[in-house]
């Protein structure tokens, strides 16, 4: 069981993924999540630069494809803005959506992983398929951990800063 819930690789965010050396064993399709994966969780802010990201991994040979457990209207609409296929209320960690997905990409489950912030979603599922499967931090998290550093620098700042005005 507790194999079925472990990636086989786990990073920071998708910016840190090394899409070559996935080319390289044989990955041609990407099953990414969107909540906490691509976006932030139920906004429509990316993590990072989303465009150029999908851009250089299309570039790189890769079809692609979200696959969500969210409402379908807003999986849709993202999906049109970035043009990528995709499949909401997926159930996840069911199978069925993830064979769908492999219909979408025209891959075998060997030659396609799946990213996600979720272990028992994202990884389970994937794992359950036997895909490739990578966990990443959740963007939100990420963001928290963020905050508290620049709310921590603020501080340090604040503390040395000799207040401006009045003479
Ligand atoms: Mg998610």
């Amino acid at each position: 069981m507790l194999k079925m819930l472990t990636p086989v690789e786990y990073h920071q965010s998708i910016y840190e993924i090394d899409f070559e050396r996935l080319r390289a064993r044989g990955i041609r399709g990407l099953i990414f999540d969107l909540d906490n994966t691509l976006v932030e969780w139920q906004g429509m802010t990316p993590g990072g630069d989303l465009a150029a990201f999908l851009e250089r991994i299309r570039r790189l040979g890769f079809e692609v494809c979200i696959v969500s457990n969210n409402h379908p209207e807003r999986v849709e609409g993202f999906s049109l803005k970035f043009g990528i296929p995709s499949i909401g209320n997926a159930g996840k960690p069911r199978r069925r959506a993830f064979r769908a997905a492999l219909e979408l990409l025209g891959t075998s489950v060997h030659q396609t992983a799946v990213i996600g912030d979720q272990v028992f979603t994202d990884i389970l599922g994937g794992n359950r398929l036997g895909l490739y499967t990578i966990l990443v931090v959740p963007i939100n998290k990420r963001e928290f951990i963020g905050t508290r550093l620049v709310r921590r620098l603020e501080r340090w700042v604040l503390k040395r800063v000799r207040p401006q005005g009045g003479s």
